[in-house]
């Protein structure tokens, strides 16, 4: 596999973050950097890699809170790539200010992505899919060749992103789900915005919100 893939839990929610990296050049992608920017840094720099672009699945603060003190620790800013239907939310600091608190966003998304995309990761190609109701713009990263999606706050082992919070919409996420979830291979590994990795098969059979998809 010439894909490298580092996980991180960040932050007070516990969100994954994730570092993937061409074996072969040590170029590196953050995807979520959810907080603790400097540790993110430092674990791509222990290993050698450059992170050039950061991918966010959306906009909440949980996953964009660690991007100001990531970009900082780095010699030079790295391109951020979001849908531009999350902006809002970005410029919205995330919906931070819902919860009480600021949050400096960090560079601002200038990479707008769009379903069916592809992206690279040295020769790794990720498909972006876009996965509204969790928030409007949520997209996921899926790499065929390595049977990965990582699927922010969509999806969940046996559950499912939140739908209560700005422009959430239930019917939608659950669309999105059977759309773009449950039309991948069984056997495709699951790594959420939260908890546990899981894969397409175990949510098909398990997963209680979807059983009637
Ligand atoms: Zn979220
Ligand atoms: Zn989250």
């Amino acid at each position: 596999m010439p894909l490298d893939l580092v996980h991180l839990v960040v932050g007070p929610l516990e969100t994954n973050a994730y570092l993937l990296a061409d074996r072969a050049t040590g170029t590196a992608v953050v995807v979520d950097p959810g907080a603790e920017g400097e540790r993110i840094a430092a674990a791509a720099q222990a290993r050698g890699w450059t992170i050039r672009h950061v991918w966010l699945t959306h906009a909440h603060f949980d996953h964009i809170g660690g991007l100001a003190a990531l970009a900082d620790a780095l010699p030079a800013w790295p391109l951020v790539a979001m849908h531009p239907d999350d902006l809002w939310l970005w410029r919205l600091e995330g919906g931070a200010p819902l919860f009480g608190f600021r949050l400096d966003p960090g560079p601002e998304p200038s990479v707008f992505l769009q379903h069916g995309q592809r992206l690279r990761v040295g020769d790794t190609e990720f498909e972006v899919r876009h996965a509204p109701g969790h928030t409007p713009g949520h997209v996921m990263f899926y790499a065929p060749t390595e049977n990965l999606l990582l699927a922010g706050d969509v999806i969940f082992r046996e559950g499912i992103g939140r739908t209560d919070l700005p422009q959430g919409d239930y019917e939608t996420l659950l669309r999105s789900i059977r759309d773009q979830v449950l039309t991948l291979p069984d056997e495709t590994r699951v790594l959420p915005g939260h908890g546990p990795a899981t894969t397409v098969g175990h949510e098909r059979r398990y997963n209680p919100f979807v059983a009637d998809l």
